[in-house]
């Protein structure tokens, strides 16, 4: 402990700043491919063809990103035409009916978020990401969000990984010992469509296919302050955002 004070003084390392600022360091976020416009149908077939998972949804004179498939290979950015690549990190997203169907319940989760994590066959890729939101640097304890060992006491349930066959039957179990109310954030595209697994003879293709989802976290991984997002996301201090990238109306009309 004491040495990790010794190097946070040494290094002038101090938490982020987001949400009350945007925070700018190198390496908070990897990116995400964004819609493109203005190509031909010959450029999008292109561009289509290098995406791994479907997740390139052609569009008139265009091409639209659904996050919730995107795995982060970086495939269509370095085609040729490739499509922008943006560097943020909001990326929580409810689906509309959950949204509408939100009450004044959610602000009782306001200051005080207890969270429980499920790994459901991930390949720990999004369980190291979100274990980094207990970190000094983005220190989740000051948003008022703590972890829970024990489904017992968790508002939340945050779900990596595809839901495989062996963890089907102990998600829903920790689901059903959550008093209410409750919520479920699946976080990386295995929880949110399979990703590259998809719904196989092992795996389901996603929480929703098991549980009703609440928010949703693309990414393969996503980073820690797009975690952090889509926690803020379930107790409405934060806006979802859509969780597929399309063309505005500006670039179409360019
Ligand atoms: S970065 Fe995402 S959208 Fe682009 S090719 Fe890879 S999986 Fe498809």
């Amino acid at each position: 402990m004491a040495n990790w004070v010794l190097t946070g003084l040494r290094s002038g390392i101090r938490t982020s700043g987001y949400p009350t600022t945007p925070d700018a360091s190198p390496g908070v976020s990897p990116g995400r491919p964004r819609a493109a416009a203005n190509l031909s149908t010959k450029q999008v077939e292109a561009i289509q063809r290098e995406c791994p998972t479907e997740a390139l949804v052609p569009l008139e004179g265009g091409i639209a990103v659904n996050h919730g498939r995107c795995v982060h290979c970086f495939r269509c950015r370095t085609a040729e035409p490739g499509i922008p690549w943006e560097i943020d990190y909001e990326w929580g997203s409810a689906p509309d009916e959950i949204a509408a169907a939100r009450t004044e319940l959610d602000r009782a989760f306001s200051r005080s978020l207890h969270v429980r994590f499920v790994d459901a066959g991930a390949c720990s890729a999004c369980m190291s990401e979100a274990r980094q939101i207990n970190n000094p640097y983005y220190n989740m304890h000051r948003l008022g969000f703590f972890i829970t060992p024990t489904p017992r006491t968790a508002d939340v349930l945050l779900i990596a990984g595809p839901i495989s066959d062996a963890m089907r039957s102990p998600l829903l179990k920790a689901y059903d010992a959550m008093p209410t109310p409750k919520r479920v954030v699946a976080i990386g595209a295995c929880a949110i469509s399979g990703g590259v697994f998809g719904p196989s003879f092992a795996a389901l293709g996603g929480a929703g296919h098991v549980l009703p989802v609440d928010v949703v976290v693309p990414g393969c991984p996503p980073p820690p302050l797009a975690i952090l997002h889509g926690l803020l996301t379930v107790v409405q201090r934060k806006p979802p955002i859509e969780l597929i990238s399309r063309p505005t109306q500006r670039e179409v009309a360019r």
